[in-house]
C-alpha cells in the first residue's frame, strides 16, 4: 500500500494513531457515516457535484502565484503561494462543509450541528447550510459569543442558530461538549460537521478527502508551468485540515515537508500551541495522536495569536507522518507571524491569515540559504477575518478610536 492509500486507510488507523474511542451510544452513527462516505466517493454522481459545488459556489480552483518580489526581498529560494484565501468565506474551510454537507443530504439528515471557538469554523458552516438548505445549529461558548460578535452576527444572518453555551469555563471545550450531546438525542436526522482533521473515525479520513484537491491542484499547477514538482512545501498546523490537504497528494513524491504550529510568545513557557515540541501522546477526543495535556488527560490552555492554531490537539494522520520521519514540524512566534504578515502585505499585496502566515514565517527563515529551489507555502486564508486583531498587533491608536466613535 502506498503512504497516499495508508493515510486514507478504511480503518483509520495510522500506526500507533487515530481509531474510534466515542462513547458506546455513537459507534452505530460513527459506522454509518463511514459507510455512506466510502459509497459516496465511488459514486460518480456524488463526484460530479461536489465539483460543480466547488467551481461555482466556492471558486475553485484557486490560483498558485509566484511571489516574485517576496523572492527577491529574500533573495534564496523562488517561493510561490497557494492561495485558498480566495475561496468563498475566506479560507479552505469550505472545502470539507461542501463535501460533508452533500454527504449529509445523501444520508437523508437535514440538520447539521457545529461548535465554534473563534467563529470561523461556524460560519463556513452556517454558509454552506444556507447553500445546501440545511437547518444549521452552531454551538459557541458563551464567553466566545461575547468576544466574537462580528462572526455571530454573519451566522444569524446566514440563517443558523447561534447556541451560546453556559456550562463550564463558557468556550470551545463545553461547546464541544455541548454538541455530542445534541448529536447523541438526535442522532437520526441530525449530522455533526466537524471542521478539520481530528476526532474519531470517519472524520480525520474523510475531511483529507474533501481538502485533497488543494493539493492536486497544485501539482498540476506547477508541474504544467516548470515541469517538474517543487522541492518544499509549508503549511500551517492547527487540527491540521489544509495542511493534510495541501500535502497529500505529494505524500508519495520527493517533495519535502515542513508543518508550522504555533509557537505563541515562547516554547518554554505555556504561552503556545505546539504539541510536538511539548506534548506527549493520549487518547481524547474520540482519537490517538499528539496533545498538550497533564498526566490526568487534562488539556492545557494554549495560546496563539492566531485562533485557527490555538488548539490543544492534531489529527492523528499528522501525529503519524511526524513520527514515522515524512514530515519535519516546527514553531513559529507570535513576533515572527507578526513580520511575515507586513512582509507579504507590502511585497505581493496580500493580507495573509495570521494562521498561515506561520507558514511564511517559515518560509522567511529558510529561503535565504535555498537559492534555485523552489518553495510553495499555503496561504490557508485570508487576512480579513483578523482586523480586530492586527490593527492591535501593528498598535494602530487610530482604529480605537474609530472604534469609540462607532459606539
Ligand atoms: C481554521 C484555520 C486554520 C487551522 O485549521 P487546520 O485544520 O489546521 O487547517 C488554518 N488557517 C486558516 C485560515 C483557518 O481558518
Amino acid at each position: 500500500m502506498s503512504l497516499k492509500q495508508y493515510i486514507l486507510n478504511k480503518q483509520g488507523k495510522f500506526g500507533e494513531f487515530g481509531g474510534r474511542f466515542v462513547p458506546e451510544m455513537l459507534v452505530g452513527v460513527m459506522e454509518d457515516l463511514e459507510k455512506a462516505f466510502f459509497e459516496a466517493i465511488e459514486d460518480q454522481g456524488f463526484i460530479d457535484e461536489l465539483d460543480l459545488l466547488r467551481q461555482d459556489f466556492a471558486g475553485r480552483k484557486t490560483p498558485l502565484l509566484f511571489c516574485e518580489n517576496l523572492t527577491k526581498e529574500l533573495d534564496g529560494a523562488n517561493i510561490f503561494l497557494k492561495n485558498e484565501g480566495l475561496l468563498h468565506t475566506g479560507a479552505h474551510k469550505m472545502n470539507h462543509c461542501l463535501g460533508q454537507g452533500l454527504l449529509c443530504k445523501r444520508m437523508g439528515k437535514k440538520r447539521v450541528i457545529a461548535e465554534t471557538g473563534a467563529g470561523q469554523h461556524g460560519l463556513a458552516t452556517a454558509t454552506m447550510c444556507a447553500k445546501l438548505g440545511l437547518e444549521c445549529v452552531v454551538y459557541m461558548g458563551a464567553k466566545d459569543v461575547a468576544r466574537q460578535r462580528p462572526n455571530v452576527f454573519w451566522m444569524e444572518q446566514l440563517g443558523a442558530t447561534v447556541v451560546p453555551v453556559q456550562e463550564g469555563g463558557q468556550v470551545l471545550r463545553d461547546a464541544i461538549n455541548a454538541a455530542m450531546r445534541d448529536l447523541m438525542a438526535n442522532s437520526s436526522d441530525t449530522h455533526y460537521l466537524l471542521g478539520t482533521v481530528c476526532g474519531s473515525h470517519p472524520y480525520p479520513v474523510m475531511n483529507t478527502y474533501f481538502q485533497k484537491i488543494v493539493g492536486e491542484e497544485v501539482k498540476e499547477q506547477f508541474t504544467e508551468r516548470y515541469g517538474k514538482l517543487p522541492d518544499y512545501l509549508v503549511a500551517c498546523v492547527g487540527g491540521g485540515s489544509n495542511a493534510m490537504g495541501f500535502v497529500y497528494d505529494f505524500l508519495d513524491d520527493e517533495v519535502d515537508i515542513t508543518l508550522v504550529e504555533a509557537g505563541g510568545k515562547g516554547i518554554h513557557q505555556r504561552d503556545h500551541a505546539a504539541r510536538f515540541q511539548a506534548g506527549s501522546k493520549g487518547v481524547s477526543e474520540g482519537m490517538k495522536s499528539y496533545f498538550l495535556h497533564d498526566e490526568d488527560g487534562q488539556m492545557y490552555l494554549t495560546h496563539s495569536i492566531s485562533a485557527g492554531l490555538d488548539y490543544s490537539g492534531v489529527g492523528p494522520q499528522v501525529s503519524y507522518l511526524k513520527d514515522s520521519g515524512r514530515i519535519n514540524v516546527d514553531f513559529a512566534l507570535d513576533d515572527e507571524v507578526k513580520n511575515a504578515w507586513k512582509m507579504l502585505a507590502r511585497t505581493e499585496g496580500i493580507f495573509g491569515a495570521l494562521e498561515s502566515m506561520h507558514a511564511l514565517a517559515h518560509v522567511i527563515k529558510i529561503a535565504p540559504q535555498m537559492k534555485g529551489k523552489n518553495i510553495i507555502f499555503n496561504l490557508s486564508g485570508r487576512g480579513d477575518k483578523d482586523l480586530f486583531i492586527t490593527t492591535k498587533m501593528v498598535g494602530d491608536e487610530n482604529f480605537k478610536e474609530f472604534l469609540r466613535n462607532q459606539i
